[in-house]
Parts: C-alpha cells; structure tokens; sequence
C-alpha cells in the first residue's frame, strides 16, 4: 500500500487557481500603473513559497517581499523580479545581498551606510528600498534618522533608492485617526524622493484605503484568502481547505467526560467523534471547547481540550452518525480561516502560518 489520502490524517487543498484569481482582484482593485508586489514571507503564510511564486509568476506578479535573507535566497532562482528583505540589512551581510542579488529594505540609518559602504567598494550603485517609520514604532527610519537622511541623502550616491514605503499600523480598523496621519507624514517624507517609487498599503490598507496606493501596494493576507475588509463580505477567494480523518467514534452518556483534565461533561446522552487534528498540526490549543468542526455541514463542537494528534467533536445530533474514515471539515465552505481564528481568539493569518506538516497537501 503506498501513503496517500487513504493514510494521511489530514488533507490540506490549496487552490492556486484562487490565489491567481485574488491576484487579479487586487489589479483590479488599484489604478492602472500601480504596481501589485506580493509579500511571500513566512513560506507564503504557510501555503509553500515555491507553489505560490509559480502561480503568481503567470500573472506577471512584478516584485517580492520576504522577511529574511535565509527566505529570499530560497524564492531567488524562483523568479527574475526583485526580491526584497524586510528585515533589513543584517550587520556584516551587504556583500551577501550584492553576491546573491536580494534588494534591502534599510530600515535603519547604520543600514544605509553600510549598504552605500559595501556598494562604493565595488564601484557600483544598487538598489534599496528606504523604510520609514510613520507612527507603527516597529521597523523603519525613526523620526530623527529620517530628518538626517533627508539632510544627507545625496552623499549615498552609490544608492539608487528604488522605493520608498511605510507600514501602516491600523489600517484594518476603518476611521482610525493614525491611518491619515500616517499618510500625511508619509506624503511628507514622500516630496523629498520625488524619483522613487512610494508603498504604503497591506492588503487591508489597498481594500480599505483606497487614496494611500501610491506606486505599489504589498499585498499578503488576502492573496491567500483572508478577509482585507473584516466588516463586509470577503472579496477575495478562499484559497485553503482542511480536512481531517475521523478515528474513532463512541457513544457518551450524560454526566462523562471529555479528554484531558475532563474539561468538558456531558450534559446529555450524545456521541463523540475523534479527529485526528491537534496543536501539532497548528489545530491550536486555545480552540479546546470552543471551536467548531463540520460534518456534512453541520457544525460539530469541539468538547474537552485539544491534544497533539488529537481533537474530540460531539456528532451524537447527526443522522446517521459518522463512521470512522469519514473527513471532518476544519476549514472549508462551512468554516473560513478567519472564523476559525476567531473562536481561538486570534487572527486568521496565525491559522494559516502555524498549518502543520502531517497533511497530505494538494495543490489544484
Ligand atoms: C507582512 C507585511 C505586509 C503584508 O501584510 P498583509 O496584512 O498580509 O497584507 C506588507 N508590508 C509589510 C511591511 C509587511 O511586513
């Protein structure tokens, strides 16, 4: 017998086809001219960087973002576009970037110097992009670094500044005061680099900003399904789905308990469904007697704690009962990965970037 759906505990679906279609809705979703540059850090959000790049190389996808050297140089023989660290430029690590041909964000004002450094010394100007910190405090030029670089930008001629951006920090919540303020400071910075290229947008920021696209916007989470636009209907197609293999079944009566710590006691005669699902698998702990699964559609609770290769749903409301080798949805038609986050009280892009490796993927 060889190992395929009939053994793997769990089936994870990603539908390229969707992620190219989300693509194109972000196209559509900015003017002609603004460019559509896809963040594929993280392994793409865990849906594997070396699938999504073929998908988004045929839709002509024109620049890449990661977040770590180690990240760009596995997507670099992957594509010819630009591909850039946001990370930044770690310490000792220009003449890596120039040797492999992976773009900087400098972040910080040490990082340009040393990237102007490394580039003098071979008689050459590359480029970088310059990251500005506009109100998020997390990564980019400082409001002092950025008043020094701007007083001193044209001594880093062996920079050609590509881009300039800034990462907004509250963009998903709509009618929050930092959002315009952010782009008021960025619009500031911006009249100082009139020849580059301006990026301010995530995905939340293109769908529910739409006067901040400037030349580029950086589009993660909702090329791979999520929400940009938590309020209203999802305009972006789901691209992942996750079922698991039911184990074993039996049935319970009033007053018994489930799983470990006996968290959860039965209030009526009922049945229970073992799913081959745990927090191994990034079926995440906190979902223990509060999240949901689905049979045949219909919504199966979670009962007693999630376990590392295992997760018990009630099923005793189902007719005819399941049997064991029928596949519980986790995510699906039923349940998105933001509804999933949601009863385990966290965001949707911690679903899809802690997906386990015990499923078998598919790939349509
Ligand atoms: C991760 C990241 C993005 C993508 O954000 P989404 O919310 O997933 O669209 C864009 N810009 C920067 C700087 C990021 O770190």
């Amino acid at each position: 017998m060889s190992l395929d759906e009939s053994s793997a505990p769990g089936i994870l679906t990603i539908d390229l086809s969707a992620l190219a279609a989300n693509y194109g809705t972000f196209k559509r979703q900015t003017r002609a001219g603004c460019d559509v540059a896809a963040v594929v850090k993280a392994d793409s959000y865990g849906l594997e960087v070396s699938r999504v790049i073929a998908a988004l190389e045929n839709e002509n996808c024109p620049f890449y973002y990661v977040a770590t050297p180690e990240e760009a140089l596995k997507i670099r023989p992957l594509t010819k576009r630009p591909v850039a660290v946001l990370d930044g430029l770690f310490p000792d690590m220009a003449d890596f970037y120039i040797d492999h041909h992976l773009m900087p964000v400098l972040n910080r004002y040490e990082e340009i110097t040393a990237w102007h450094q490394a580039c003098k010394a071979r008689e050459i100007a590359l480029p970088a992009i310059i990251h500005f910190d506009t109100g998020m405090n997390r990564l980019g030029l400082g409001p002092e670094e950025t008043e020094r670089f701007i007083a001193e930008k044209d001594r880093f001629d062996h920079i050609l500044i590509e881009k300039i951006m800034s990462h907004f920090a509250c963009a998903d919540e709509p009618g929050h005061a930092l959002t315009p303020a952010q782009a008021k400071r960025f619009d500031e910075i911006s009249r100082h680099f009139p020849q580059a290229q301006k990026s301010l947008c995530n995905s939340y920021g293109t769908f529910a900003q739409p006067d901040y696209h400037y030349d580029e916007v950086r589009a993660g989470m909702a090329l791979y399904g999520l929400n940009p636009l938590p309020a209203q209907e999802n305009p972006v197609k789901p691209v992942v789905s996750l079922e698991a293999r039911i184990l074993q079944t039996r049935p319970v009566k009033k007053g018994m308990n489930a799983g470990y710590g006996a968290t959860y006691r039965f209030e009526k005669d009922t049945a229970l469904a073992t799913v081959a699902i745990g927090y191994a698998d990034g079926f995440l702990r906190s979902l223990g007697n509060k999240g949901t699964l689905y049979l045949r559609g219909q919504p199966c609770p979670i009962r007693g704690r999630v376990s590392m290769d295992l997760t018990t749903i009630e099923v005793g409301h189902l007719d005819p009962l399941p049997q064991v080798g029928d596949m519980a949805e986790i995510l699906g038609p039923h349940q998105s990965a933001d509804d999933l986050a949601a009863d385990a009280g966290t965001i949707g892009y911690e679903i899809l970037t802690s997906l386990g490796l015990r499923y078998q993927r598919i790939y349509i």
